[in-house]
């Protein structure tokens, strides 16, 4: 009989939970053995799980640049590119809200804050960011100067804007440069074959990195600290397996189930290296090969999501900022529950997908209800853990709303997703 091949999900599932094993049993068992620490922790996983990472990392930019060509040349119109456009930001702007609103729901029914004892907390020293740009600016930064530098630097909402406009021009003068558009088609080929290539490494990558983050937590540090992140995560659960799925299943009629079952290997890649802009390519491949998106919707919504739709994120804040205002007896009035909302949404438009920059963008919600930004310093300690399931639900709302829009398009290829 013929042996049944594992599939790349069930073998990232498994690294993730051997990597949490292993990581916790280094941590237990070793944490003072310097070989263990220097040749195993700090060096092969180390080494192999960051390779791994700049590997996704080289996929990224010109990924996203082909394949949003392509996508815009076959959209064709920017009439039609502007209404996707305006769906999907919509879609994005609606969930962040709800993410915000179960975030202090949960936040003031757990009170995570209530009865804390300060003295059993680590803090943190926080630098006072000052570098916060104002909203004016944030939107400007959207139209590249310099379009090479934009690309060098991987700004992606720049290379977004450009590669949109050059797709549309490339509709319209059609056979005039066709050899252009056949050269970012084949780019577009390119770059999708390195993705497999690269995602065939992902079982080990995970593994090294789960295994690396687990070995060096401080789970300790963790014990005062469990109401608030047994918050966070409640809310983040809420919202991946119940908003979202109910959006879902109302908007799209697919089985929410089905689409979780075969969204998760993504979920664990970005919970692994808590960043969405290096899960941009597998979570395009991902829509494509499983969901039934057609790219010429994800390659435009993805990258965007990924730098503008954090729900995950602003939940985090809004958990923060209710555990803050407890934790030092400070009263938050109505309006400033709905100011954190607002700060919340436009604090995760603009600022990339990498680890920990929420904790970043915190000192600005933290700024607008006058709260104390040192209050950071109270749950930097153990951000790391949330930061990886934050960032598993910010990529799964993008993949969602993409989802909803295709399906509203005429995008989504329904046998596909029914395709086990
Ligand atoms: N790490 C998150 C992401 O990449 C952002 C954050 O919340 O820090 O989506």
């Amino acid at each position: 009989k013929e042996k049944k091949k594992i599939g790349l999900t069930t073998k990232i599932f498994i690294a993730l939970i051997a990597g949490a094993i292993v990581g916790i049993a280094l941590n237990m068992f070793a944490a003072d053995v310097d070989f263990v620490q220097n040749v195993l922790v700090n060096g092969i996983f180390y080494v192999v799980g960051q390779g791994f990472i700049r590997l996704m990392q080289m996929l990224v930019v010109p990924l996203v640049f082909c394949s949003l060509i392509c996508g815009a040349t076959a959209i064709g119109d920017s009439k039609t590119l502007g209404k996707v456009g305006v769906k999907i930001i919509g879609f994005y702007i609606f969930t962040t809200m709800m993410a915000v609103a179960v975030a202090l729901g949960i936040g003031l029914l757990i009170k995570p804050g209530m009865g804390l004892d300060m003295s059993q907390i680590q803090t943190a020293e926080v630098a006072a960011s000052s570098d916060s740009v104002s909203f004016a600016e944030t939107l400007l930064n959207i139209i590249p100067k310099n379009p090479i530098g934009a690309l060098a630097n991987g700004e992606m909402l720049q290379v977004i804007v450009f590669a949109l406009i050059v797709g549309v021009i490339l509709a319209k003068l059609q056979d005039k440069t066709q050899l252009v558009t056949n050269f970012f088609q084949q780019g577009n080929d390119i770059m999708m074959e390195m993705t497999m290539m690269v995602m065939g490494l992902a079982p080990i990558g995970v593994f090294c990195l789960i295994a690396k983050t687990f070995a060096g937590l401080g789970f300790s540090a963790m014990v005062p600290m469990f109401k608030y992140m047994g918050a966070v995560l409640l809310a983040l659960f809420i919202q991946c397996c119940g908003v979202y799925q109910i959006l879902l299943a109302l908007l799209t009629r697919l089985n929410p189930l089905r689409f979780l079952k075969k969204f998760a290997p993504v979920m664990g890649f970005a919970f692994s290296t808590a960043t969405s802009n290096a899960t941009i390519p597998m979570n395009i491949d991902t829509l494509e090969e499983k969901i039934g998106v057609n790219r010429r919707i994800s390659s435009f919504t993805i990258p965007l999501g990924a730098t503008i739709n954090m729900d995950g994120t602003s939940i985090m804040q809004g958990v923060a900022v209710v555990f803050v205002a407890q934790a030092f007896g400070i009263q938050l009035t109505p309006a400033d529950y709905l100011t954190v909302i607002a700060t919340a949404t436009l604090a995760s438009i603009g600022t990339a997908g990498v680890p920990s920059v929420g904790l970043v963008t915190l000192a600005m919600v933290f700024d607008s209800v006058g709260l104390p930004v040192a209050g950071i310093g109270l749950i930097m300690g153990i951000d790391r853990i949330l930061d990886m399931a934050r960032t598993a639900v910010n990529i799964t709302g993008d993949a969602v709303c993409t989802t909803i829009v295709a399906h509203q398009d005429g995008a989504l290829n329904k046998s596909v997703f029914n395709k086990n």
